[in-house]
């Protein structure tokens, strides 16, 4: 008699395929004696059809509670999960939407007046945080470049969430007006860092430089420098508004019991943010000039929204002082371009920006992104910040007609 087809056999006698259909027993104990030669009755099929479907509910029931978020249960939802986040916008955006949510800790990895990450690699109390944590909340675009495999290798199994993902306008930043130590060339094994569209340098796994770089950050003279995402999206209130949305939706999917409260506080946070957008791009429209020369490459997405031009940074490498020829060629630029003001940042020294305001004849003032900030900041911190900038802005650029 033709034995029947019946499609791959992963053990000998081809019985794990009667467990996943259930049917085609008959043809397949005649196959199972004619393979071993054995008097296997009907009924011992049948007991060992069940202990495989014994092993294999056990199998997954094992497999949901090694998952990632296993501290997620469908009545308690998140309580007793540990987050942390990345960077203290995120930090900021993720205690906004977690607002009320019961027996949840937000904590904040890296010390919260550091600021931009740039270059930054995890430090052994890093990694303690992050194997002791359930879930990791990203900026996202490259900012962190311990995203990936360093952050894995810390914790399999911590559940990443992306809040930049899914932004559509992103700046691509080209040439030398990149941050250096970035690199899209990256091989596959990010799997908890959700995939950005195009060039968006999602899950770095570089720990400190890559190959390619020299020992200070710097490309190679050979290298073309490839468009990279700016990843200051946070500094920006409308595309904080839309971290935050990206935010509230992961942790939606996540714990579906606080929907209703992460819909609710992201909503209202996203609300205010947009407000403040608003109020942004309506004083920017009064002001005497909106060409400016900024720190480092922070604020490109604030000026984009609310009308801004940027006509140079201080520093292209985020903490590479620029040297005396780079400097005086900005302080050319100034006076070429017409721009107003130099602003520097609370994170990095002022120094070197108040030598180029000077030598240029323009005022310097401080423009905080909101990169870094007390450690207890409340909730409403960021919109604070933005508007003191606004202030700073107005008395720094003038009002149109003055
Ligand atoms: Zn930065």
């Amino acid at each position: 008699m033709p034995i029947p087809s019946i499609g791959a056999q992963d053990d000998l006698c081809g019985c794990a395929w009667t467990l996943k259909t259930g049917s085609a027993a008959k043809d397949l104990r005649i196959r199972c004696q004619m393979d071993i030669g054995s008097e296997s009755k009907p009924s011992t099929l049948r007991e060992l059809a069940a202990m495989r479907k014994l092993f294999g509910i056990l199998s997954f029931m094992l497999l949901f509670l090694m998952s990632p978020v296993y501290s997620l249960s469908r009545d308690t939802g998140i309580a007793g999960s540990k987050i942390l986040a990345g960077t203290f916008p995120v930090y900021l955006f993720a205690r906004n939407v977690l607002s009320g949510v019961e027996g949840v800790e937000v904590q904040l990895m890296l010390p919260s007046d550091m600021g931009c990450p740039h270059d930054y690699v995890l430090t052994p109390a890093d990694m303690e945080k992050i194997r002791g944590s359930d879930i990791f909340i990203a900026n996202g675009l490259g900012l962190e470049e311990f995203l990936g495999d360093p952050l894995l290798r810390a914790n399999p199994a911590i559940e990443v969430i992306d809040s930049s993902q899914g932004l559509e306008d992103v700046i691509l930043m080209s040439g030398h007006d990149h941050h250096h130590g970035h690199d899209s060339d990256h091989g596959p094994g990010h799997s908890h860092s959700q995939a950005h569209e195009g060039e968006s340098g999602h899950g770095h796994a570089a720990e400190g430089h890559r190959g390619e770089l020299d020992h200070s950050g710097h490309r190679a003279p050979h290298e073309e420098a490839k468009p990279m995402p700016n990843p200051h999206v946070f500094a920006s209130p409308r595309m904080a508004a839309r971290m935050v949305e990206s935010i509230a939706a992961a942790l939606i999917r996540l714990d579906p019991v606080h929907a209703d409260i992460y819909r609710k506080n992201a909503d209202a946070y996203k609300g205010a943010l947009m407000k403040l957008s608003e109020e942004l791009k309506v004083a920017a429209e009064g002001f005497k000039s909106r060409r400016i020369v900024t720190h480092h490459a922070v604020f490109d997405y604030l000026a984009r929204d609310v009308g801004l031009e940027i006509v140079a940074v201080v520093q292209e490498d985020p903490g590479q002082e620029p040297s005396a020829a780079e400097m005086l060629r900005l302080v050319r630029l100034i006076k070429e371009t017409g721009a107003a003001a130099v602003f520097t940042e609370p994170q990095y020294p002022s120094r070197v920006g108040e030598t180029i305001a000077r030598e240029a004849g323009v005022p310097v003032a401080v423009l905080d992104p909101v990169a870094s900030g007390p450690g207890d900041a409340p909730l409403d911190y960021y919109q604070t910040v933005m508007r003191n900038n606004l202030e700073t802005m107005r008395r720094t650029l003038g009002r149109a007609g003055n």
